[in-house]
């Protein structure tokens, strides 16, 4: 299959690589990355002009909006344009409605599983859309992914994304809060963790990215809380989370919550640049 691929920073270079890999004909493009082992376009329409599937891997709605502008047009008939970024929904069906007035498919594909599983090609894919896009890009979502789940129209992908972390989010602060309490109470930490993560607290967050260094599986606590997941990215996801919230009219008291406690990390105190976990470390210096 010949491949656009628009966008090669940390997730999309790896992505990219990996469709080379396999066989595949890739012409990328970025406005500022150079990544090694792919094949560079001048600009995004001229990787798209050729290309059986676009893939888009940007930073946000509005730099995905704009990509869109210019290469829908320049697409040839029967391609479609697949986005793993994280977007708001509105964005999302924003483009796949541009896509269906040129005569094309569209796809939201967002992508769970970070920088390792991009590298390992073991992405989870959560994709809104047309059923007959999502048969024709699965082959590739295979190949830089371990699962792709077909959510339904489009904007559901995006849907599934910001739904799933928001409550990793939620989790990961209430993980985090528990564990502080838990020292103040002289428990152990490494007990605490051997109850929990076999009993109705568990989670993600606890049992396979416990936020107490020297506990569990290894994980970014036991690095310093160097990102993994960065905290302004759980950041962004959770602002995804409650626009769409306001805009569909839905009540999420502890999405809200939980944003403002990362905001106010971020924003006002040392969490920018740091794991989204070293939430902990942050309530035992509140708890002092
Ligand atoms: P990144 O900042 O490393 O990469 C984004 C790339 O887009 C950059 O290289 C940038 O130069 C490029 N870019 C910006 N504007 C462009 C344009 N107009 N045309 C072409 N290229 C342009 O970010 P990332 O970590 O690769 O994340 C990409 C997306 O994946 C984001 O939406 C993010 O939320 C999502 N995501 C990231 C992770 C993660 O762990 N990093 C996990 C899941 C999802």
């Amino acid at each position: 299959m010949k491949i656009a691929f628009i966008g090669l920073g940390n997730m999309g270079a790896p992505m990219a690589q990996n469709l080379v890999r396999a066989g595949h004909q890739v012409a990328g493009f970025d406005t500022a990355a150079r990544p090694e082992g792919l094949t560079l376009a001048d600009s995004a329409a001229a990787a798209a002009a050729d290309a059986d599937v676009v893939i888009a891997m940007l930073p946000n709605g509005d730099i995905l909006r704009a990509v869109a502008a210019e290469v829908i047009p320049a697409m040839k008939p029967g391609a479609v344009f697949c986005d793993c970024s994280t977007v708001d929904v509105d964005s999302a069906r924003a483009v796949a409605d541009q896509a269906r007035a040129a005569g094309l498919d569209a796809l939201d594909a967002p992508v769970s599983g970070g920088v390792g599983g991009a590298r390992a090609g073991t992405l989870t894919f959560m994709v809104g859309g047309p059923e007959g896009a999502f048969a024709a890009v699965k082959p590739l979502f295979d190949i830089m992914g371990r699962k792709a789940v077909h959510c339904g129209a489009s904007g559901a992908g995006q849907a599934a994304k910001i739904c799933n972390n928001m409550i990793l989010g939620v989790t990961m602060i209430a993980t985090c809060e528990a564990f502080a309490l838990a020292d103040k109470l002289g428990l152990d930490r490494q007990k605490m963790f051997d109850v929990v993560s076999t009993s109705s607290g568990s989670s993600w967050s606890m049992n396979n990215y416990c936020p107490a260094p020297g506990v569990g599986p290894e994980s970014p606590a036991d690095n310093g809380y160097k990102p993994g997941f960065a905290a302004e990215l759980m950041l962004k996801d959770l602002n995804l989370a409650q626009a769409a919230a306001a805009s569909a009219g839905a009540d999420t008291p502890m999405g809200a919550l939980a944003r403002q406690l990362y905001r106010q990390f971020v924003e006002d105190e040392d969490g920018r640049g740091r794991d989204f976990s070293a939430m902990l470390p942050r309530f035992v210096e509140k708890n002092r």
